[in-house]
């Protein structure tokens, strides 16, 4: 093997989080190469993208960091200055709101193609990373000193540190023999754009239903991204609505809080499962993004636990850089693991409780969540409390 195919890290998996994954560790020095099955579709203004996040500061702040954040914005980025937490059944309403949290925006709304889209060309600008695609990774071995990667094209490759960004079927987990703890939540997230009567004030609102949560996504065409979650059969019915039916329906689930529904764009689904990896590094390799877990979506934070895994795998290892260590080291790579992954079982653990909570029509948890929602809105500590575990502060 020639000192081409030699790198301090391989990522296997150029999604939202193997491509920040790579900028953040290129931007520390090291000689990156990373593996994408699949070129991703350019992104394009006029064809928004269905799958939306709810982008979060210390989101924001990890792409700032390699220079890519500002594309995102100038392309297509909607602040939201408010969130609206309420529930259908117990009475009390959660505020969030900028200015309280001495912020000029909570987080922004962002499109999935979009984010691909910028960090692909960040990738294409940093000499330091190449890219290795289309190409599959297919068998992985490792020695106290190093991993070697065979993908399928039959090129080799070595690597100190290899991450498996691999998203949630991730083949890097399963060649580690890395177990995981799944739960299938038996609802899926319908997701559209839609039209509403009133203006959506850059506000997020979450709607809490017993069938579960309802979140309208304020975006900057002034329409609204939904993410509704239903049981899997519900889930079905309304997708095979016709669009007034759906959009009469929306409107009632919502409680009409932005007056009628007035337009539907192409509907889709995804279904919601629980998925954690324990442990989230074997040897040299470790598991980022949706490969090390997969969790209930709640008003689209699915990626910000992701990011979350890089950039603080980012800051450890340029701690180790700092004082002149070995930043792959084993146990330094552990203790990274330990800790992340108690993070997202914590963060796993309360979307889930929230969802029960919410979703039960008994007449204590209904009593219990009145009394939370109404306790924390009246409480700013607690509302701000709430707020910077969300936004990762
Ligand atoms: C259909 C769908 C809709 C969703 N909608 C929402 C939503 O509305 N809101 C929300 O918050 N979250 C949503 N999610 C979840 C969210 O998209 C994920 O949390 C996020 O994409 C995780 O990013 P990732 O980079 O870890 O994984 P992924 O985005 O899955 O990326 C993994 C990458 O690895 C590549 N890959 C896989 N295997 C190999 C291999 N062997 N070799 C090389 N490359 C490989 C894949 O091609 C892919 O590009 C949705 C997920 C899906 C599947």
């Amino acid at each position: 093997m020639s000192r081409r195919d030699r790198f301090d890290v391989v990522v296997v998996g150029a999604g939202v989080v193997g491509a920040a994954a790579a900028l953040r560790l290129a931007a520390e020095g090291l000689r990156i190469a990373i593996v994408e099955a699949h070129e991703p579709q350019p992104w394009s203004p006029a064809a928004p993208d269905l799958r939306v996040y709810a982008f979060a500061p210390d989101a924001q702040a990890l792409l700032e960091q390699f220079g890519a954040w500002t594309a995102v914005a100038a392309a297509r980025a909607h602040p939201y200055r408010h969130m609206r937490v309420w529930d259908a059944a117990g009475g009390g309403e959660l505020a969030f709101d900028a200015d309280q949290m001495g912020r000029s925006c909570l987080g922004h709304i962002v499109e999935h193609g979009l984010l691909v889209d910028r960090l692909w060309a960040t990738l294409a600008r940093t000499p330091s990373i190449e890219r290795l695609c289309p190409d599959k990774l297919l068998e992985l071995e490792q020695d106290d000193d190093e991993v070697v990667l065979t993908l399928q094209s039959g090129t080799r490759l070595r690597a100190k540190l290899v991450l498996g960004a691999d998203g949630a079927a991730s083949r890097v987990r399963s060649l580690l023999g890395v177990h995981t703890r799944d739960h299938d939540y038996g609802q899926q997230g319908v997701v559209a754009y839609v039209s509403t009567q009133l203006a959506h004030q850059d506000t997020a609102w979450q709607r809490f239903l017993v069938t579960g949560p309802l979140a309208f996504l304020p975006c900057a065409d002034g329409r609204c991204s939904i993410v509704w979650t239903l049981p899997d059969a519900e889930a079905e019915r309304v997708l095979a609505l016709g669009p007034t039916e759906f959009c009469a329906e929306l409107t009632r689930a919502f409680d009409a809080r932005l007056g009628e529904v007035t337009s539907v764009s192409e509907r889709k689904a995804f279904p919601l499962r629980r998925r954690l990896a324990d442990p989230m590094a074997v040897g040299r390799v470790a598991l980022v993004g949706d490969a090390a877990h997969v969790v209930h979506p709640l008003a689209g934070q699915g990626v910000n636990l992701g990011l979350r895994d890089v950039a603080s795998l980012g800051s450890m290892i340029a701690e180790a850089r700092a004082i002149g260590r070995d930043f792959s080291a084993v146990h330094r790579l552990q203790r990274w693991a330990r800790s992340r992954a108690s993070e997202n079982a914590v963060a796993a653990g309360s979307f889930e409780a929230i969802n029960r909570l919410f979703s039960n029509e008994s007449v204590v948890p209904t009593l219990l969540r009145g009394h939370l929602l109404g306790l924390a809105g009246r409480l700013p500590p607690l509302t701000q409390f709430f707020w910077k575990r969300a936004a990762g502060l």
